[in-house]
């Protein structure tokens, strides 16, 4: 199983919850760490230790009730480097996010293959995704016409979009599991489309196969790695020594494409948004 886009949330200190004491109020409140001044969340409560965190509204931190302000802020003070570190690299993701997000129109920009695709409406022409294919085969930005009337609807564009990405990627995944399967030695023997938000795959010991079909959208090699790290799972349902060296066998560069899928932003899924 894979498993990399959920948020990573750091809690320094593990929460500890005994009964009975009182729910404290959330106080907004500012530290200067470095040259930085850093607003944070800060609640008191039932827990035995300071915890801190950071999330989409950035950093949090929970104490015990008891907790002298001057602890607290002498903790931050210790562990700055860390709660600037997290910061910046969750703002960071929130502006890829916001870039990635596909405007549902005509002539917005989509990811396939992890190039650029121009959405036009051109309701003169049928659905057209041949001349999507020739231009990404030229390499240059292609143009993926939906056939749908001037005046569809936000919501009309993204299911004919979606379709056809869903579409892209059963065939894509199917090939690419058609040419890794006889070299790893193992015989898949169904993929199915996921749509799941924290997970890029999944393999079964019946032999069958889940891909998350969002992959589509990422480029080629990183596509691969998820097809072999699952096809692997078909001779080893872990992540033992023996599992690594059969993925290498046939991506040495595993690790860099292990690396790179972590940090790919994917467009938010609808309900994200
Ligand atoms: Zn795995």
């Amino acid at each position: 199983m894979l498993r990399s886009m959920s948020q990573a949330l750091g809690a320094l200190l593990r929460p500890h919850t005994p009964a009975g004491l009182p729910a404290a109020h959330t106080q907004h409140r500012r530290v200067r760490l470095g040259a930085q001044e850093v607003a944070y969340e800060f609640k008191r409560g039932q827990r035995r230790s300071i915890g801190l965190s950071i999330g989409p509204d950035g950093l949090r931190v929970r104490a015990p009730s008891w907790t002298p302000l001057a602890e607290v802020e002498a903790l931050l003070q210790a562990k700055s480097a860390w709660v600037l570190e997290k910061l910046q690299r969750a703002r960071e993701h929130a502006a890829a996010r916001a870039a990635a997000r596909t405007v549902w129109a005509d002539d917005a920009a989509l990811l396939f293959l992890g190039q650029h695709v121009r959405l036009r409406l051109e309701p003169a022409q049928r659905f057209s995704p041949p001349r999507l294919q020739a231009a990404l085969a030229a390499a240059q930005p292609a143009t993926l016409c939906l056939g749908l009337a001037g005046c569809a609807s936000a919501l009309q564009i993204r299911h004919t979009t979606q379709a056809w990405l869903r579409q892209q990627a059963q065939s894509v995944f199917n090939d690419r599991l058609a040419y890794f399967a006889p070299l790893l030695q193992v015989h898949p023997r169904r993929l199915q489309l996921s749509n799941a938000r924290t997970r890029w795959g999944s393999a079964s010991a019946d032999g069958s196969i889940r891909l998350n079909w969002r992959l589509i959208h990422l480029e080629l090699p990183l596509i691969d790695y998820v097809v072999v790290h699952e096809l692997c799972h078909l001779r080893h349902m872990n992540h033992s020594a023996p599992f690594w060296s059969l993925v290498a066998s046939v991506l040495p560069d595993h690790a860099q494409r292990r690396q790179a899928l972590r940090r790919a932003v994917l467009p938010p899924l609808d309900a994200d948004v």
